[in-house]
This record gives structure tokens, sequence and C-alpha cells, in this order.
């Protein structure tokens, strides 16, 4: 019998590197993380990136490696041009460095690209085209998939669902433009929504949650502050659901999918989230609400990005 082709699958994030020995159904058979070299110069913290693959490579049938990395990622050439990341890495031409290192073939993708790719293969959206998948966090990223392939646009931009623009005259963003959807969504913006209406006081549910840390305060908190009784924060949810919602029927009237798949850690509020968000998305997209496509959680949790650099890399290059 042939032997089964592995890859190694990577999910470069700001605290830790997630790696994964994966099987071609998105199985992953050896794992561990690792810290991110965040303050080393880059082709240091590369040559780190390659010596945590090769332990978990060794002699195992791996063919390929895939990189998933938050940022700019030119995924044609495998250059990280900018990531949140890891900010002292600045056009790595990782593509180039890793593979010398290996002598394996690598891809390299942009890590909402990574999450949609492995949810739409063999995660919530399988045997469904075209998926959208959506990572709400502290950035919002997204992706679109058709038939099982990434639609990446001429230089893998593709699919930056953060930024699409709700409100002309909106706040500006780091992107360039106003109003996009991360400034209402993102972790951030829920943090502050619920600051600038609750205030920090002691007696709030967030406050005891947090113990008055502020710093703690995050969108998993305010989660629970919702469940327990703070309407506040079951507000700012639903706000940001229903402007999620009106992103969803633009991209919807655009692209027409077949199923919308949300990730990331915003995504843990669930309906409280995407009640709103599914609501909004039927009384606006033009198709009607009969037709809609349905909004539903991802399924693969913090994995689901080293699994989809995996598969794209088991793809080969032509993938
Ligand atoms: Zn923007």
């Amino acid at each position: 019998m042939p032997e089964e082709p592995l890859a190694i699958g990577v999910d470069i994030g700001g605290t830790a590197i997630k790696l994964g020995r994966v099987r071609p159904s998105g199985e992953i058979v050896a794992q561990f993380e690792t810290p991110s070299p965040v303050a080393q110069p880059q082709e240091e913290a590369v040559r780190e990136v390659a010596r945590a693959i090769a332990r978990l490579a060794d002699g195992r049938g791996v063919r390929a490696v895939g990189i998933g990395c938050a940022g700019l990622v030119d995924s044609a050439r495998g250059i990280v041009h900018l990531s949140p990341n890891l900010p002292r890495w600045r056009d790595a031409p990782i593509k180039e460095w890793l593979s010398r290192e290996l002598s394996l073939p690598v891809t390299v993708l942009n890590d909402a690209n990574a999450f949609a790719l492995a949810e739409a293969q063999v995660g919530a959206g399988r045997g469904h085209s075209p998926v959208v998948g959506i990572t709400l966090g502290t950035g919002v990223g997204g992706a679109i998939v058709e038939n099982g392939r990434l639609w990446g646009g001429r230089y893998g931009f593709s699919g930056e669902v953060g930024h699409i623009s709700l409100e002309l005259d909106g706040p500006p963003c780091p992107c360039g433009n106003r109003g996009c959807l991360e400034l209402y969504v993102g972790r951030r913006a829920l943090v502050s929504a619920y600051l600038d209406r609750a205030g920090w006081e002691p007696g709030r549910i967030a406050f005891d949650l947090a113990a008055g840390e502020r710093q703690a305060l995050e969108p998993r908190l305010l989660y629970d502050a919702a469940n327990r009784g703070d309407h506040i924060a079951r507000e700012v949810f639903a706000r940001a659901g229903i402007v999620l919602g009106v992103a969803l029927a633009n991209l919807t009237n655009l692209l027409d999918p077949e199923v919308f798949v949300v990730g990331g850690g915003v995504a843990q509020a669930g309906d409280l989230l995407l009640e709103p968000a599914r609501r909004t998305l039927a009384e606006r997209a033009m198709m009607g609400a009969s037709r809609v496509p349905p909004v539903i959680p991802a399924a693969l949790g913090m994995s689901a990005g080293l699994i989809g650099a995996a598969l794209q890399a088991l793809r080969g290059p032509a993938g």
C-alpha cells in the first residue's frame, strides 16, 4: 500500500506557534506548541520555526509544510510582508528560507485563508460551495472557498471581510478606509463599546468578573457577563451582530455563498452575536429571507489554522 502523504501545518500566532502533523483527511496525528519568537530578528525566528517543524516531521512521511500567518501575506511568492503577530517581520521570504532549511516544499497562507480552507474542506462548511469563512477576533478576517479551493484574487489578498466599509464618514481604520467592519465587531470595539456605556465601577457584573482588572475585559468575559444578566453586555453583542449582518448581506449580494462559517474568539458569543446577524442578513439581502445562506459556527476550534495550512501544502503549488 502506498504510504499516505502527510503535511506539517503551522499556525504562527502572537503568543504561540501551533504545529501539527496532518493527514489528507484533516486529522491531526501529532501536535505541539512553542512560544512565538516575537523578539528575534526575522531570519533567526524563521530558523527556530524550521527546527520546530523538523522535530515534528522527522522521518514520518511528511511531504510538505504549510504555514498560516496573520497579516499581509503574498501566498503566490510565499512572502509575509507584515504581521501583527511578528512586528519584526518585514517582507520576510519565509517560503524560500524554510524550504531551504527543510528541503521540503512550503506554502504560505494568510491565517484567515487557512481557517476558511479547513472549515470548508473538513469542518462546518464541508459539502458546501462556495463557503465564506469569517474569523472574528482582535482583527476580522475572511476568505472565499469554492469547490475546496481558495479564491485568492490576483495577489492572494482577497477576502478582507474586516475591511468592508459600512459607514462613509465612520472612524478611520489603519487600512486607509473608514468605518470598516473590524472597527465595530473586533475585540477592541466590543470592549470599548461596553466601557463607553457601562463605565467601570464595582457592582457591574463584568467589573466583578474581571476582579476590577480593566485589562482582563475581553469578549469572552463580556459573554459571561451577558449570560449572568448584564444587559449592556447583551446589547453590545446584539449591536455588533446587526453590523455583522449588514456586512453579510453585502457579501451575499456579491458572492451568493452557500454558507457562512464564523469562527475566532469573538464568535464564542454564539447566538448572542449570530442571531441578530442572521436576522439582519435576512432583512437586507436582495435575494430575500427564504434564500439567504445559513450562518453557522466553525467546527475545528483553535486547530483550524494549522489544518488548513497543511491541507493547502498537501495540494502542492498548483493548488
Ligand atoms: Zn479597514
